[in-house]
C-alpha cells in the first residue's frame, strides 16, 4: 500500500489522498477535492485512479468528484445512507465492509457518526495500521458538529471505534488543524508537555510534507482522548460550574465540544 497525502493550500486546508496498490498501480483518492492535484499527482505515480472514497457529505470533501469521473471513469463510494446526500455514488458501505484497490489494498470502512451521520474512516489492513478519518479525527483534535453532527455519537466513535484500534495506528485526518488544536489543547491542558514540545516542533509545518502521528500520539495530545485527565476535568469547571466531582467520560467530551465551537 503506497499512501499520498496531497495538501490543497486551500482556505480549509483540506488534505486529499491518493491510496495505490504498489503491484498494479490502481489507486483509490479519498476526498479528492483539488481533482487537478489529485490527477496530478496520479499522472506523476503512473497511477489509475479507479475509485473515489467520499469520508462524508460536505463539499469540501465531495467537489472534486465529478471532474475526476470524468477524467477516469472512477465509481464513488461513501456512507450507505449518503446516496441522497453525494451525487453518484454507485457502492454505499457499512461497518466492516472491505475495499480492495489493485491486488495488495485492503481498506476496511468504519461507520463513524459524529461529525455528520454518514462518515466513514478507513482503516487499512497492513502490519502499521493506517487510519483515513475524514472530519472525525485530526490531529490532536475532533471535527465540528455543527452541520449535520451529533457530539454523542461522536464520543461512542472515539470511546468504542478509535479508541481501539492499536496504538501504531498512522493518523491521515482530512485537514490540517495540528497548530490550532494543539493551541486547544494547552488552553484546556496547560501543564501538558507532550503537546507543549510537539507545538515547538511543529508551528508553522510545511502541509505539503506533513507530520504524521500516531494513535499513540494523539492519546498524549488530544484533549478529545484526555476526558479523564485531572486537569481536563479542573478547567473545564471553569466554564461548566455544575459539572459533577467525577463526571463521566461523555459528559466531559461533550462539553469539549462545545468549548472547542467558541475558541
Ligand atoms: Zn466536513
Amino acid at each position: 500500500m503506497i499512501v499520498k497525502q496531497i495538501w490543497t493550500g486551500n482556505a480549509y486546508r483540506n488534505f486529499n489522498y491518493l491510496v495505490a496498490c504498489g503491484e498494479t498501480g490502481e489507486a483509490l483518492a479519498i476526498d479528492p477535492l483539488d481533482h487537478r492535484k489529485c490527477l496530478q499527482a496520479a499522472r506523476d505515480e503512473g497511477w489509475t485512479i479507479t475509485q473515489i472514497l467520499n469520508t462524508h457529505e460536505h463539499h469540501d470533501h465531495t467537489g472534486g468528484n465529478e471532474a475526476v469521473v470524468q477524467a477516469t471513469g472512477a465509481k464513488i463510494l461513501a456512507h450507505k445512507n449518503a446516496g441522497g446526500k453525494i451525487a453518484g455514488v454507485s457502492r454505499g458501505l457499512a461497518a466492516g465492509d472491505v475495499i480492495k484497490v489493485g491486488k495488495t489494498v485492503e481498506l476496511e470502512a468504519l461507520d463513524t457518526p459524529g461529525h455528520t451521520m454518514c462518515h466513514i474512516c478507513l482503516k487499512s489492513h497492513t502490519e502499521q495500521p493506517a487510519l483515513f478519518s475524514g472530519d472525525t479525527l485530526f490531529n490532536a483534535g475532533a471535527g465540528n458538529c455543527h452541520n449535520g453532527g451529533d457530539p454523542g455519537a461522536m464520543y461512542s466513535t472515539f470511546s468504542q471505534q478509535l479508541a481501539r484500534l492499536p496504538l501504531s495506528t498512522l493518523v491521515y485526518p482530512g485537514h490540517d488543524y495540528i497548530d490550532n488544536n494543539l493551541r486547544f489543547t494547552l488552553d484546556r491542558e496547560p501543564d501538558n508537555q507532550s503537546a507543549r514540545t510537539m507545538l515547538g516542533e511543529l508551528a508553522g509545518q510545511d502541509p505539503s510534507s506533513a507530520y504524521v502521528s500516531t494513535l499513540e500520539v494523539e492519546m498524549k495530545v488530544n484533549t478529545f482522548f484526555r476526558l479523564s485527565s485531572p486537569t481536563v476535568i479542573a478547567k473545564l469547571r471553569e466554564s461548566f460550574p455544575d459539572l459533577p466531582d467525577n463526571p463521566d467520560a461523555r459528559t466531559v467530551f461533550i462539553k469539549l465540544r462545545e468549548l472547542r465551537n467558541d475558541w
